[in-house]
């Protein structure tokens, strides 16, 4: 039975979280964080929970941990748990440790045979920067003692010492590789047959090593998250980015909520499908926001971390408050190892948290309207993975299949079998968005889903291999490999690449379009549709025969787009509610009970379009945007919510038609 996960409560919606990853050149740690220091500075800010720093990728506390195999930072000058114990009790705030798991260098240095071991036979080294692939023991073996004799005991420490209420686990599935140490290849063989684990992801036995070392971690999560629970229920446990978007399937680990720090910059699209895809688990979510940011990558000297402006940090935050999720905002002032925070940064977090504390009542607790689902399968995520197991998972379809319906402003969804399988039918349009892997069930299911009205589209050269001839209409034609053609799209044409492109022949579908060698038109023109549409029992199925949202993915060119949208337009969905805007609106549907609500998010910036500016400031009013709803009976009542305009909006024939004249970052229009 899956396990949904606890939270503190409604009421606790908006979390600072601090930390600063405490290593063996520090020597100020806890200095400054008093209750006369950080009582004010927490104040100005107002989060409803905080976590704080506790012990980073070095492995080493910034508490005096007396665990026998503990490395205590030797920069401990007070005792910072302490002080941020007393604070947050004196603000009636729940304390949530920042503690990293399978990365610990200082474990790793201390007790070299709990390392994971590289396929090369060395000690693992870090998962990113410059200790990447260098035999360095970063790693905890999740099979080895390092659960037991050091993670367990330092929780079960934190939580009667100072009595935290929760732990944010860091440097977990993002961190985790294959491990060649002996107590793994001795449990693979037990639980395979395969005799040797595979070092090249080109070996057939590959995806059920990644697939192995994936149960590993779950298993070694899952033991942590049971010793809290019966050491003294009622603490959380979280695993940073375990359950997510990069991580589907059904969510078996008993976690209590599910969060991830998200990037630093250009993270809006990384929300987007997150808010889309964590929603659907059935647990209490966040996402953490990065409060600062730099244009180029982490830690580059040229490029040094500056505070985001506010309106970036609201935008970021209302595309996680529309779907119902909570939000905290991640804090570690430069050059401050003392625990000292800055007053004019957690004003500015301040004022962000204010903004989001004003969507609570209209977004939490309020459930998807179904419109399209994008199909995210498990199945075929887990069978290509690369040897890291959060970033080696290729989402890059599922991503472009987003993008480019939120831009025809479809409300979207993102599920795996697990969540789609029970509620296929909810949605009047399904995108299996070259999901060539998928499951034999789930082909079945989206078959018997058209059969009885469903509208399906699906792309990739491969899709015709598992839905067959007859379902799509079309004969299979030749391949063209590692191809870019043009199809029609709007008043032009544009062009894909794929690798490979099926060049299809009808047998009993519609073409909609015809593929192009050059932008021509009418000229130089191939015998081969660009898409096809089918009509099977009372649905339809409409058949793009190439890498169309890896593309889109990608390049993001407005007539793929376009090319796109008339595809899915084609299905004919009778859609309850639809909406014309800017493209830089995103549209989220929910409701709650009989109230439905859209919530229309402005994506823009206000500042100059260049290509190395990540801030997004100054952000520009747009609109109009148009809605119209189709309702039995005029309703109740119709305002605007979270903003400030003078919608207009009328019923007539059964359809309600909403006027909003501008947003400027988040607004939702709400009909009751
Ligand atoms: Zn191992």
């Amino acid at each position: 039975m899956i396990y949904h996960g606890h939270w503190h409560g409604k009421k606790y919606y908006f979390g600072l979280h601090y930390d600063l990853h405490a290593g063996q050149t520090d020597t100020e740690l806890g200095t400054r964080c008093g209750k006369k220091d950080l009582v004010p500075m927490l104040k100005l800010m107002d989060p409803d929970f905080v976590q704080t720093d506790c012990k980073g990728h070095p492995g080493m506390t910034s508490w005096f941990s007396k665990v026998p195999n503990a490395t205590v930072s030797p920069g401990v000058v007070k005792d910072a748990m302490k002080q941020w114990r007393a604070a947050t009790r004196t603000l009636g705030i729940p304390l949530h440790c920042h503690y990293s798991g399978i990365w610990d260098k200082a474990a790793g240095a201390q007790h070299p045979s709990w390392c994971t071991v590289d396929k090369k036979g060395r000690p693992g080294g870090a998962p990113f920067g410059p200790n990447a692939g260098k035999p360095t023991g970063e790693k905890m073996c999740p099979r080895g003692p390092y659960l037991e004799k050091l993670l367990i005991p330092q929780m079960f420490e934190l939580i009667d010492r100072y009595g935290v209420d929760g732990f944010w686990v860091d440097g977990d599935i993002w961190a985790v590789e294959p491990c060649y140490c002996h107590r793994c290849r001795k449990a693979f063989t037990l639980a395979t047959g395969i005799r040797k684990p595979p070092t090249e992801e080109s070996d057939p036995n590959w995806s059920t090593w990644i697939g192995f070392t994936r149960e590993s971690f779950e298993a070694y999560v899952t033991r942590y998250c049971d010793a809290v629970h019966s050491h003294k229920p009622g603490v959380l446990v979280c695993s940073n980015w375990l359950q997510t978007f990069k991580h589907p399937g059904e969510p078996i680990v008993p976690t209590d909520w599910i969060s991830g720090d998200n990037t630093w910059v250009f993270g809006l699209d990384g929300s987007r499908c997150e808010a889309r895809f964590i929603s659907t688990r059935g647990k209490p979510w966040d996402i953490m926001l990065w409060s600062f940011f730099c244009s180029h990558g982490m830690g580059q000297p040229d490029s040094p971390w500056v505070a985001k402006p506010v309106e970036m940090l609201q935008q970021e935050a209302a595309v996680l408050l529309a779907f119902g999720g909570n939000v905290q905002i991640y804090e570690n002032p430069p050059g401050l190892r003392s625990g000292q925070l800055i007053p004019w940064r957690q004003k500015r977090m301040g004022e962000t948290g204010r903004f989001i504390k004003a969507r609570r009542a209209v977004c939490q607790g309020t459930e998807t309207l179904p419109q399209i689902a994008v199909l995210h399968s498990e199945h075929h995520a887990r069978a290509k993975v690369g040897p890291n197991l959060l970033w080696g998972v290729d989402t890059a379809p599922v991503q472009g299949a987003l993008f480019s319906l939120l831009e025809r402003h479809y409300g979207v969804d993102i599920l795996d079998e697990w969540a789609l399988l029970p509620r296929l039918r909810e949605f009047p349009v399904v995108v299996a968005p070259e999901q060539d892997s998928m499951s034999a069930p789930m082909v079945k299911a989206l078959k018997a889903y058209v059969q009885t009205g469903g509208k399906l589209l699906v792309s990739g050269a491969n899709a015709f291999d598992r839905f067959g001839s007859d379902f799509l209409g079309v004969k299979g034609g030749k391949l063209a490999k590692h191809r870019s053609y043009h199809v029609p799209a709007a008043d032009g044409a544009v062009p894909l690449f794929s690798d490979p492109w099926r060049l299809l022949e009808l047998k009993g579908a519609k073409a909609l379009g015809r593929l192009g060698t050059t932008p021509l038109l009418n000229e130089r023109l191939l015998p081969h549709p660009a898409a096809v549409l089918h009509r099977v029992g009372k649905g339809a199925v409409a058949y793009i025969p190439c890498n169309v949202f890896r593309d889109f993915a990608r390049n993001r060119y407005p007539l793929t787009r376009d090319f796109i949208g008339e595809v899915t337009q084609a299905l004919g969905a009778r859609l309850g509610i639809t909406v014309d805007a800017p493209t830089a609106i995103d549209v989220t549907l929910r409701r709650r009970g009989t109230t439905r609500m859209v919530h229309l998010i402005n994506r823009t910036s206000g500042i100059p379009n260049q290509p190395n500016n990540g801030a997004i400031d100054e952000i520009p009013p747009i609109g109009p945007v148009t809605i119209r709803m189709r309702l039995q009976a005029r309703p109740k009542k119709v305002r605007l919510a979270l903003e400030k305009a003078a919608i207009r909006s009328r019923y007539s024939g059964g359809v309600l038609t909403i006027t909003v004249p501008s947003v400027h970052i988040h607004a939702a229009v709400v009909v009751e």
